[in-house]
């Protein structure tokens, strides 16, 4: 690391060790952030004042258990091919749920791993293209992907689509779980003191809703990855906690513009429709998802496979949803690091490389 690094660092360090205010709750609301700022160590270095508390930003961790569900009843009932990015595999559905369908062998099946075990046809790819490669190779199979993510990833399961639409493939479609982040803002807003907003978000949407919250009394900053620029981010947000007044500034000006990307926004705005989505453990936010417009339907896996409405059942001894909202810490949970590991996964926020219960196992609680 060069020295002017090292110096921003400190610099930051110093301010956020000075800090002598109110405690401050920080949210951090990417999976991508809580794990390197475990990584990191940068929450072992804080001051008991400033407390960072994770929420709902691991795409993986808030995906419902009826998603799985659906994705299931699809590998195991319509013999569909899944393509799925690796850690939804091993993501719980229902737990000991009573049938979905009429059949009960669906009802035995409780992640996409178990479903694989028992002879389902479940792709792990990196890129929803890569599915399309896959049902470009497998013109016999019907290949759904499974399409999860915020604004980052949603315009990629847009192009997929296009891509399969202009080469004439019938057996390519996907299965929608992707959200968009201003509703989680909104709910999480009464359960922290400061946003830390995710860059790659922002890099697409831009920071009108940040500006926006600000305007209405929710203050935040945008945030890079790097050692320098999560200790830059929290340092301006102490320091402006400190001023009084609620804020907003991009600390992650070389990615995020105050625009975002507008050809990424009209992809999606072109395709996709706002809809109600489920998050797991939260419940149910309004307008909070997309989900393909009908002119797309034949790319819709919902509407192709006229998939049966899925009532998930969670878990009861998961506490996701608390942890997604900040509202206990993963070492709060009875089952954490016992019946619960990354091996052993009991919630959603366990399996993914992005949870903060796994982040919390693999890094060893806060301090
Ligand atoms: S430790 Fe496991 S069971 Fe507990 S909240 Fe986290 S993922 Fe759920």
């Amino acid at each position: 690391m060069s020295d002017n690094k090292k110096n921003v660092i400190a610099r930051a360090r110093a301010i956020i060790d000075s800090y002598d205010g109110k405690p401050i709750r920080i949210m951090e609301v990417c999976g991508t952030h809580t794990h390197e700022i475990f990584r990191l160590g940068i929450r072992q270095i804080l001051p008991d004042k400033v407390r960072l508390i994770s929420g709902p930003g691991c795409p993986v961790c808030v995906t419902p258990v009826d998603f799985i569900d659906e994705a299931v009843y699809l590998a195991m009932e319509r013999d569909v091919t899944i393509c799925t990015f690796g850690d939804l595999v091993r993501v719980p559905g229902s737990f000991g749920t009573s049938a979905q369908t009429s059949d009960k062998k669906t009802a035995k099946i409780g992640s996409l791993a178990a479903a694989r075990a028992a002879g389902a046809r479940i792709q792990v790819v990196y890129a929803p293209q890569d599915a399309v490669a896959y049902a470009r190779e497998h013109p016999q199979e019907q290949v759904v992907f499974l399409s999860v993510g915020f604004e980052t990833t949603t315009p990629s399961s847009c192009l997929a689509v296009k891509e399969a639409q202009r080469e004439g493939l019938t057996n390519f479609s996907i299965l929608t779980a992707n959200k968009t982040m201003p509703s989680a803002y909104a709910a999480m807003k009464d359960s922290t003191d400061a946003f830390l907003y995710p860059g790659h978000v922002h890099a697409i949407t831009g920071t009108g809703i940040c500006e926006k919250l600000a305007e209405e009394g929710t203050s935040g900053v945008v945030a890079g990855f790097t050692a320098r620029e999560l200790m830059t981010a929290l340092a301006v947000i102490v320091k402006k906690t400190q001023e009084g007044s609620p804020f907003f500034e991009n600390c992650y000006p070389r990615v995020v513009r105050a625009e975002g990307s507008p050809a990424a926004q009209r992809l999606v705005e072109e395709m996709m429709e706002p809809c109600d989505a489920r998050w797991r453990g939260i419940g149910v936010l309004p307008q909070s998802g997309v989900q393909l417009r009908p002119e797309y339907a034949a790319f819709d896996a919902r509407v192709k496979f006229n998939i049966p409405s899925m009532q998930g059942r969670e878990n009861p001894a998961c506490r996701c949803g608390e942890v997604l909202q900040g509202k206990c810490m993963p070492s709060d949970c009875k089952v954490f690091g016992k019946g619960c590991t990354p091996e052993h996964p009991i919630g959603a926020c366990m399996v993914s490389g992005e949870g903060a219960c796994s982040a919390f196992y693999l890094y060893g609680g806060d301090r």
